[in-house]
């Protein structure tokens, strides 16, 4: 893509290419279809919900993982194609393809620690959506200062036998595989964890979900009792995985700020959702103060949203982001709930709904997305932590003395 004709044609190519594999299902906005997000693994192995025909669509060409080389099945796009690809999907409307936190989190880093054969056996699986994965991070006794964690990990010569529990694994009861931080020496802190790969049909490994607040479960408590793991599974160094630990999270803050946290309260933008509840008076939301506030929210999640764009073209561009990916967590957390507070006073007594026939299912759901918005502050590091990151590592402050 050499100049801007060349840019042109590229993205004529990939609308041409957009139209002709989107299922035509798919183009009527109210379709109905099995999931709302396709998060890929094995359940959907032999499905042809059109969402999934959608998302195997795009694998093959490798545009669930645009910019990864070719050679793991990625699209090999260049930073500048893959926003033409973001900028057509985004301009046509279309669905997601592939939600997964293995194009997320792990993808990034096995492509910076993992072997070949690592490589070769885990990313061509994750963008096909073979395979689904969760995170093995927090713990009981372990979550902001997650170097505490204790999960062991113990090397029985020809594997390796994990014992302990993490928490608050989202999604676990559905993932297939697991990305996991444990304790290869207890003799000392971060220099004595490890990160490795197993699968979660293994024996001895079990899931019990949380139920939240929101009526959802998202997330469970998960336990391993003697798990066997082959060694060839460990990335990175024994005893390296905090480094890798940390990049991920990086990976996992770029992420949640770029994408937001979604389900903010509704799918009509919240003047709109203002203006039915509250009503209109000269063209304009009825409560002054309400407008108020509902146009400085925009105003920030309009300048955000740019700010956000910059930075991922920078990444793209193959800059550091680095500690920015903290900044922008805490943006997105402080967005999304402002947004869900401001649908639940605009919808006023309607948001006391919480099931039966007496509200809609739109107030129903703006008033669990507020309850679910409560954890956008603590999911992916606290707000707390991510500002001791900002003021630490962006700011280059010192501790407290
Ligand atoms: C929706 C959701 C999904 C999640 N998914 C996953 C997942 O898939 N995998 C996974 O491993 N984990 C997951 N988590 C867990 C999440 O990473 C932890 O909850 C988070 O890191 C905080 O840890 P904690 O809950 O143990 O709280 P704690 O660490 O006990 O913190 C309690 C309070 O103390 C504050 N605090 C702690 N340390 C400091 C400090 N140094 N300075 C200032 N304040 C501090 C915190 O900000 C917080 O307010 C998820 C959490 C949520 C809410």
């Amino acid at each position: 893509m050499a100049d801007f004709g060349g840019a042109d044609a590229f993205a004529e190519e990939v609308r041409k290419e957009l139209a002709a594999m989107y299922p035509p299902e798919l183009k009527d906005p109210n379709a109905k279809t099995d999931y709302e997000a396709v998060w890929g693994g094995r359940a959907f192995a032999g499905s042809s919900d059109p969402q999934i025909v959608w998302m195997k669509r795009m694998a093959q060409k490798g545009w669930t993982a645009p910019t990864w080389p070719k050679e793991y099945g990625g699209g090999g796009l260049t930073p500048a194609e893959a926003r033409v690809l973001d900028r057509e999907l985004a301009a046509g409307k279309y669905r997601q393809p592939l939600a997964s936190f293995g194009v997320w989190m792990l993808g990034p880093v096995l492509l910076e620690y993992a072997t070949e054969e690592q490589k070769k056996e885990h990313l061509p699986k994750i963008i096909g959506g073979e395979i689904r994965w969760c995170q093995g991070y927090s713990e009981p006794g372990a979550g902001s200062d997650l170097a505490g964690l204790q999960t062991r990990c113990e090397d029985k010569g020809d594997h390796y036998l994990i014992n302990g529990q993490k928490v608050w694994t989202s999604y676990a009861n559905e993932a297939d595989w697991i990305f996991c931080l444990v304790r290869t020496d207890t003799k000392v802190k971060h220099e004595g964890i490890s990160f490795i790969l197993f699968d979660m049909a293994s024996p001895g490994v079990e899931t019990r979900p949380i139920k939240l607040i929101s009526g959802s479960s998202p997330f469970c408590e998960t336990f391993f009792t003697d798990v066997k793991v082959p060694k060839e599974n460990l990335v990175g160094k024994l005893n390296g995985g905090w480094e890798i630990a940390k990049r991920l999270l990086m990976y996992e803050r770029q992420n949640i700020s770029s994408s937001g946290f979604g389900g903010g309260g509704g799918a009509l933008p919240v003047e709109e959702i203002a203006k039915h509840y509250v009503g209109v008076e000269n063209d304009k939301l009825a409560n002054g103060d309400l407008r108020a506030r509902i146009a400085a929210h925009k105003m920030y999640d309009r300048a955000f949203g740019l700010t956000v764009k910059r930075v991922q073209d920078m990444a793209k561009a193959g800059e550091a982001v680095g500690h920015l990916a903290s900044v922008f967590k805490v943006g997105a957390a402080t967005l999304n709930q402002e947004k869900t507070e401001l649908v639940l006073e605009a919808l006023g007594n309607r948001a006391l709904g919480w099931s039966g026939d007496g509200f809609s299912k739109p107030e129903i759901a703006a008033t669990r997305a507020w309850l679910r918005a409560k954890g956008n502050s603590i999911e992916g590091g606290t707000t707390e932590v991510n500002l001791n990151v900002v003021a630490k590592r962006v700011l280059g402050l010192r501790d407290h003395q």
